[in-house]
């Protein structure tokens, strides 16, 4: 049996531990939950297989310009239908969350699964020039003056004071 899920959530914005990245799209999840069978105490174990996709508004590693990054964070997750035992929770690892009060909970696993797959470093374009050190100017848009300020015959008449 396969339950099919679908759902569209409004999540203005997400973070990964550091920053928060607004998201341009509502996070679109698609996928379903099929019964697997039972492990091996007799407790049935169904699965989650599915996909969010969202747009994050994310900040150019180099130039720190604003880019928009598709993001489509595949996910697969068992959850494990049974009492939770008194004594602790260490017969769930991760891999096999209980469902509690028949209810599974695909809020914190998606939401963990799509904070885990933000992109740790975004460039605007694979040969993003970044900013001049010394001027700040957006190096993509034209090259700055700086370097030649160096070359100025000006300077070279000041070394030579030296
Ligand atoms: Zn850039
Ligand atoms: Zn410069």
């Amino acid at each position: 049996m396969r339950l099919p899920v679908e759902a569209t959530w409004n999540i203005p914005e997400v973070s990964d531990g550091f920053s928060t990245y607004s998201c341009l799209e509502p996070w679109d999840i698609k996928g379903e939950l099929f019964y697997v069978g039972m492990d091996e105490t007799g407790k049935d174990v169904i699965e989650f297989s599915g996909c969010v996709r969202t747009v994050l508004r994310m900040a150019c590693d180099r130039c720190l310009r604003q880019v928009d990054i598709p993001l489509a964070v595949d996910i697969r997750q068992r959850f494990v239908k049974g009492e939770k035992t008194d004594s602790s929770t260490s017969d769930y690892d991760f891999d096999y969350l209980p469902i509690v009060n028949d209810v599974i909970d695909l809020e914190d696993v998606i939401h963990y699964d799509v904070q885990l797959n933000i992109p740790a470093k975004v460039l605007c374009k694979e040969d993003c020039l970044g900013l001049c050190p010394i001027c700040g100017k957006n190096l993509n848009e034209g090259l700055c003056e700086c370097e030649e300020d160096f070359s100025d015959p000006r300077w070279d008449a000041l070394k030579n004071l030296l």
